[in-house]
């Protein structure tokens, strides 16, 4: 620990600006306007790519950067400039980290380029879990793969829902049941390939912010998808729910629930930075603000009921920023998450973006409660953190299981 340290080295800087300038020049300018057409902006996903900043390479520089910073860095310059661009922009990493973790080096090298295309033809990928009954309870999904052993093929039906590029995706990795008896032991990733008969688009939904990101249903009918698209392969999963059905003998069924919710704890940093970078440009937003807005003869910060909300709000987006980094770097570290960090940071994050900007509009008064101002939007925006990726009340139940060793309901 003698070389701990929290400050970003020089190449981390570099690249933090440039991911800013993008964010600030791009971006910025841009948000109000696909917020409005409810659309996934390809032309700026188009110029990040160009840039390499939609690419897979510099995602997976970030992701491998020893320091486990690069990740979080990323997210909060991104989310800053926009929520609704930038999760059109990482929304693609949701389904490659998806593939990098279960998939074959082969599925890797074959499928994870072809989630991002290249400048001149972008594409996106989606990563489908949810469904309509199975929300926070991953345990309830009922959409089935079925191997058809002559064919080499699995069989998929069933329908996702609130996928992120569902539908427009040119890969969707999907999560199915092959064991209904093994809860969450029981579920394998799959490739669907965009074009494959049986896989459409449902409903496209109308959202209450990040409204530049595509989210809808994904519905799967006798999908037929060939065996090696079954990430990690046949034999590994064979191999897996044998142990599986040999642990469900002895384990309870709580205690197998216990493990899966632990898997998701990883990647919860990343959406704690998304959350500081949102409740950071309205706080930015707001400062400013105060600083210039006179009433009663004086700016509005002059009075200790404004400033000292900025204090506050300035306190809590760094204490985030703090959980957030020691999550990552745990991880990166491969330090285990014995208290739950992961989703301590989501959690914290989360509520401090939804609170923070709320106090932005405050601070804007009517000028904050319009669209010609973007802590409007923001703090539409920052409402998705405390659902996605584990909702605050599921991030609770982690961490008081974690720490109590009980299963709390
Ligand atoms: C914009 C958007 C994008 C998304 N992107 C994706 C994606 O790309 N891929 C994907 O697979 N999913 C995605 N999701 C789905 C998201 O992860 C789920 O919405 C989330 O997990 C919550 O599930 P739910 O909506 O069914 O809510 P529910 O699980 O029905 O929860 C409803 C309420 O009940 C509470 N609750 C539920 N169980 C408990 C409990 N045991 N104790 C206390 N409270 C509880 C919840 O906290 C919540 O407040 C996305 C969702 C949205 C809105």
């Amino acid at each position: 620990m003698g070389d701990f340290t929290l400050e970003l080295n020089d190449e981390q800087q570099s690249v933090r600006e440039w991911i800013h300038g993008f964010a600030a020049d791009v971006m910025r300018p841009a948000a109000a306007e696909w917020d409005e057409r409810e659309e996934t902006p390809w032309p700026i996903i188009q110029e990040a790519a160009k840039i390499g900043l939609y690419s897979l390479d510099f995602y997976a520089q970030q992701f491998f950067d020893p320091t486990g910073l690069g990740i979080p860095m990323t997210m909060e310059e991104l989310f800053w400039g926009d929520a609704g661009i930038a999760l059109s922009i990482v929304g693609t990493g949701l389904a490659a980290v998806g593939v990098l973790a279960n998939g074959t080096e082969e599925q890797i090298g074959t499928w994870v380029p072809q989630m991002y295309g290249d400048a001149d033809d972008v594409k996106v990928a989606a990563f489908c879990s949810s469904e309509p009954d199975a929300g926070s309870d991953v345990g309830a999904m009922r959409t089935r793969a079925v191997y058809d052993q002559a064919k080499d093929e699995w069989v998929l039906n069933g329908t996702k829902t609130w996928a992120t590029n569902g539908g427009i995706a040119n890969v969707h990795v999907v999560v199915a049941v092959v064991d209904p008896d093994l809860g969450t032991k029981g579920h394998a990733s799959f490739i669907v390939p965009a074009g494959t008969p049986g896989l459409s688009q449902g409903q496209k939904f109308k959202k209450h912010g990040i409204r530049a990101s595509h989210t809808a249903e994904v519905v799967l009918e006798d999908v037929r998808v060939p065996g090696d698209c079954l990430l990690g392969g046949k034999d590994k999963l064979d191999e897996r729910l044998a142990r599986a059905r040999e642990r469900a003998k002895s384990a309870d069924g709580e205690r197998v629930k216990n493990a899966a919710m632990a898997t998701f704890e990883a990647s919860r940093p990343a959406v704690g930075a998304m959350a500081v970078g949102t409740a950071r440009a309205a706080y930015e937003y707001a400062l400013e603000y105060a600083k210039t807005r006179e009433q009663f003869g004086r700016p509005i910060i002059d009075n200790q009921g404004v400033a000292f909300q900025l204090a506050d709000m300035r306190t809590q987006i760094d204490a985030a920023r703090l959980l957030v980094w020691r999550a990552s770097w745990m991880a990166t570290a491969g330090r285990p998450f014995t208290s739950a960090e992961g989703s301590m940071s989501k959690l914290f994050a989360s509520e401090t973006a939804k609170k923070v900007t709320a106090q932005a509009v405050q601070i804007l008064g009517g000028n904050g409660y319009t669209r010609e101002y973007p802590v409007e939007r923001m703090h539409r925006d920052s409402a998705i953190y405390t659902i996605f990726e584990g909702t605050s009340e599921i991030q609770r139940l982690v961490i008081a299981r974690t720490l109590s060793g009980l299963p709390i309901r």
